[in-house]
């Protein structure tokens, strides 16, 4: 029997970070083993934020580098560029002409990004769904692999994907699931600075690449409060996101430990931020020193991408032609 297909990417317009790697990424590498598996570099998306990015290759070059130096396994899973398989570009075409504004206008993601830069409200933001919807349902995915940040656009490849199958009286698409490891709910990593989402755009990221000194920075200037005044209250969100992290990245004991001297009333944020910096350094450490070594390898890295690409056209290019027969497309000479 086939494999489940599954298909996931991360955008190139950053260091992949602890949310990107626990909500994302983790989930790619339990995968590989038992599922055919797509994952790529999204650098077409990119350009919705970032529409002139300096150095477009040097971005696409150190997520390649982080993905394998995660564990993603290139004998395993495919691992390859957006913009080297232009048939998702065209079935990004396709879906446009039955995706409609106010639905697209709605999404969270889109209505977030507009409020984050109100001079660039490009047509490429409004319709990001639509390419997610393509890069995901041109390999006919069964299953994807996104934080909870996602759920929406997720949603939305979910209704592009029935619509196409429903216009054109076919079956063409299987509907796409998310996947969560064990699952459990889609996960959501805060970020240090109170807020409810940990991202690149958000600026309050901690990246697999940094190092300890940085990571300690950081996390010692996380937002806190002036600490609990009642015994075993609940957690305001700021206090609550470095319990989060720590249920992460700590172990159970040390959780238990803050906890209860939380409830108590006893907690000191100092320490708790001193553990949990010491333990995201531990969990980060052997993964920074294996992106450092991949990055470095020129020959090791064009291989993987080239052989990614071949991949994943080659899936790319049979759904596009059923998808162009479906559609009406014929040869007239
Ligand atoms: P940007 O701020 O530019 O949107 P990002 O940091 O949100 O970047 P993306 O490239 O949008 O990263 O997302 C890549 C993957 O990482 C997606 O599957 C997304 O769900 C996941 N992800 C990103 N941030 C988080 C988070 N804080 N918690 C869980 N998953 C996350
Ligand atoms: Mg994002």
């Amino acid at each position: 029997m086939n494999k489940p297909t599954v298909v996931s990417g991360i955008r190139p317009t950053g260091f992949l970070h602890l949310g990107n790697y626990f909500g994302a990424v983790q989930n790619f590498i339990k995968m590989q083993n038992d599922f055919s598996c797509y994952f790529f570099i999204a650098d077409i998306h990119s350009l919705t934020t970032h529409p002139t990015p300096g150095n477009l290759q040097a971005g696409v070059r150190q997520v390649l580098a982080e993905y394998l130096a995660c564990g993603i396994d290139p004998e395993k899973a495919t691992i390859f560029i957006q913009s080297d398989v232009p048939e998702v570009s065209e079935l990004y075409a396709f879906l446009n002409m039955n995706a409609y504004l106010g639905e697209l206008e709605r999404t969270t993601s889109f209505k977030d990004k507009a409020r984050q830069q109100p001079d660039n409200v490009n047509a490429g933001l409004l319709t990001y769904p639509v390419l997610m919807a393509a890069d995901i349902i041109i390999h006919k995915a069964d299953f994807v692999p996104v934080g909870k940040d996602q759920e929406q656009n997720l949603e939305m490849a979910r209704k592009f994907a029935k619509r196409f199958n429903r216009m054109y009286k076919t079956e063409v698409f299987p509907i796409p699931r998310p996947f969560t490891a064990g699952g459990g709910d889609m996960i959501k990593i805060p970020g240090l600075d109170g807020s409810g989402k940990m991202g690149k755009s958000e600026g309050n990221a901690i990246n697999l690449v940094e190092d300890p000194k940085s990571i300690r920075k950081k996390v010692m200037r996380a937002v806190t409060d002036s600490g609990p005044t009642e015994m075993n209250q609940k957690k305001p969100e700021a206090i609550q996101n470095l319990f989060t992290l720590m249920d992460i990245v700590s172990t159970p004991d040390t959780v238990a430990h803050f906890d209860e001297l939380y409830n108590k009333c006893e907690i000191r944020y100092g320490d708790l931020k001193k553990q949990l910096a010491e333990d995201i350094i531990a969990y980060t450490t052997p993964i920074r020193e294996r992106i450092l070594e991949i990055h470095g390898d020129d020959a090791y890295l064009a291989k993987v991408a080239k052989t990614g690409a071949e991949k994943a056209r080659e899936s790319a290019i049979k759904t596009l032609q059923e998808v162009k027969e479906v559609i009406g497309f014929k040869k007239l000479f």
